[in-house]
């Protein structure tokens, strides 16, 4: 049966891509699989009405044809993918609202990635993948360098992303006859029509492998655990997103490799507050101190640092560090740090004392 995508994201028939974009991101913060409320069914059903409506050329399709014929006319890359069970059921979301989405999440998203899937035949581009990575709140004013370890497919070393065994030959493909597509016939509510598709034992090559690559079954690709360092820039902020290119899934059959975004989360750090470049905090001087001026010392990311209190400090004064702050992301500049002074008031005076500050009328 045809579905109503326009429904499905609560749009009228003539949105705008705008109006198409703010109808899925809302529902899909609403129904997100990881939320409490989330519907991982309801969730699939707004992606597939969002990844049609959201494609000028598929919209076309489906204002014409329905949501049925997408499926005759776009196979299924999954089915390609027996013995490689990776990363399946990926939903298939683009990756600017991918983070919109993400930001929401936090932790609980630690890992997912976009899928192109691909046939078995052909030459697809890998999947991007997003990763959450924790740093201390140091490590975010410095940079620091990380060591990720990671799943993902990798292009299979036996066959070079081929996909052929070592030694075989190329022989006409059986499904197809050569021809790279096949013609199936489907209902619809126009009648009986035949829809041509691209083989998915060849993906439109006409030429297969007399035998597929062992290591690989012949897609190309092989899942491994890869290791690797990154370099994580000065000044990065919490929830920031390093995109690594070409570090995402390999693609299938020498496909272009996707992307790599790392999502940024920085530890809180109970001394220091973060604001922008600059560096907040506190330090608490006793009464006498702030009557009389003194020197105190005050921890900052670069470590103990002097600062002269001068005579009549009042409580909540803020003094300026500078330069004590954050990188400028790709610049030497530094923000500051300001420190907020904070007086204790004293208790326990004895009566020495507190006949002295009557004297003072303090
Ligand atoms: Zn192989
Ligand atoms: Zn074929």
């Amino acid at each position: 049966m045809s579905k109503d995508y326009y429904k499905i994201l609560g749009v009228e028939k003539n949105a705008n891509q705008e109006d198409i974009k703010k109808g899925f991101r809302k529902l899909a913060h609403q129904h997100h699989p990881d939320k409490k409320s989330g519907d991982e069914a309801k969730f699939k059903e707004i992606n597939e009405a969002y990844q049609t409506l959201s494609d000028p050329k598929k919209r076309a399709q489906y204002d014409q044809f329905g949501s049925d014929f997408g499926q005759y006319s776009q196979p299924s890359g999954s089915s390609g993918f027996e013995g490689f069970s990776g990363f399946n059921g990926g939903f298939n979301i683009n990756m600017d609202d991918l983070g919109d989405i993400l930001s929401d999440f936090g932790d609980s998203f630690g890992f997912s990635n976009r899928g192109g899937g691909g046939q078995r035949g052909r030459a697809s581009r890998g999947r991007d993948i997003q990763v959450v990575l924790s740093i201390d709140f140091i490590e975010a004013v410095f940079g620091v360098e990380k060591e990720i370890s990671l799943k993902k497919t990798i292009k299979c070393t036996r066959c070079k992303g081929e996909g052929m065994e070592p030694g075989t030959t190329v022989i006409t493909c059986k499904t197809c006859n050569g021809s790279g597509h096949i013609v199936k016939v489907q209902r619809t509510i126009f009648g009986n029509m035949q829809v041509q598709m691209t083989c998915g034992d060849c993906g439109g090559e006409g030429k297969t492998f007399k035998e597929k690559c062992t290591a690989c079954h012949g897609i190309g690709i092989v899942n491994e655990l890869v290791n690797f360092k990154v370099k994580i820039p000065a000044g990065i902020n919490n929830n920031e997103t390093i995109r690594l290119s070409g570090n995402g899934e390999a693609g299938a059959k020498n496909g272009q490799p996707g992307d790599l975004y790392l999502k940024i989360r920085v530890n809180p750090d109970r001394r220091f507050e973060r604001d922008g470049v600059n560096i907040k905090s506190q330090v608490k001087i006793s009464f006498s101190q702030a009557a009389l001026g003194g020197k105190i010392e005050v921890i900052t990311v670069d470590g103990l640092v002097d600062l002269k209190i001068p005579e009549g400090t009042q409580s909540g004064r803020v003094f300026i560090l500078r330069n004590k702050g954050v990188s400028h992301l790709n610049s030497h500049y530094r923000g500051d740090h300001l420190v907020e002074v904070i007086v204790k008031t004293p208790t326990n005076l004895n009566r020495k004392q507190k006949e002295v500050l009557k004297e003072f009328g303090l």
